[in-house]
């Protein structure tokens, strides 16, 4: 395998991550922290993401309220999961944590309310 190379999203330091698999197993240089080895695994076996994004409310101090997955979602489904948010509309008032959509695209996974709007 040719050497990949990634930036770690893990914290602000965003170092640079070099990896190369020898023997069926993942060699990871560039990590500054071994959470760097986890995220660059996982990121070239099961690449996943946490979504935030914003929703229409009707009847609210702000016209968009805040929301975002409650665990992350493979990065495949991020397209469709911003359409099935796009097309939601929800009314004042609502509570941080209010499940939006349950189940979004049977990932076992909620679009919830980042904030509480009255
Ligand atoms: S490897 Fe560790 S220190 Fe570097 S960006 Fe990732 S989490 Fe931060």
């Amino acid at each position: 395998m040719e050497a990949i190379n990634l930036v770690c999203i893990v914290c602000p330091l965003g170092c640079r991550l070099t990896v190369t698999k020898e023997n069926g197993e993942y060699k990871i240089e560039g990590n500054k922290c071994p959470r760097g080895d986890k995220y660059a695994v996982k990121e070239l076996t099961n690449p996943t993401r946490t979504i935030t994004s914003t929703v229409k409310i009707k009847g609210g101090i702000l016209n968009r309220l805040p929301v975002k997955t409650s665990d992350e979602i493979p990065k495949g489904m991020i397209k469709e999961c911003m359409e099935a948010i796009n097309n939601v509309e929800v009314t004042a008032p609502v509570k941080v944590g209010d499940v939006l959509i349950k189940n979004v695209l049977d990932t076992g996974v909620d679009i919830v309310a980042s904030r509480s709007m009255e």
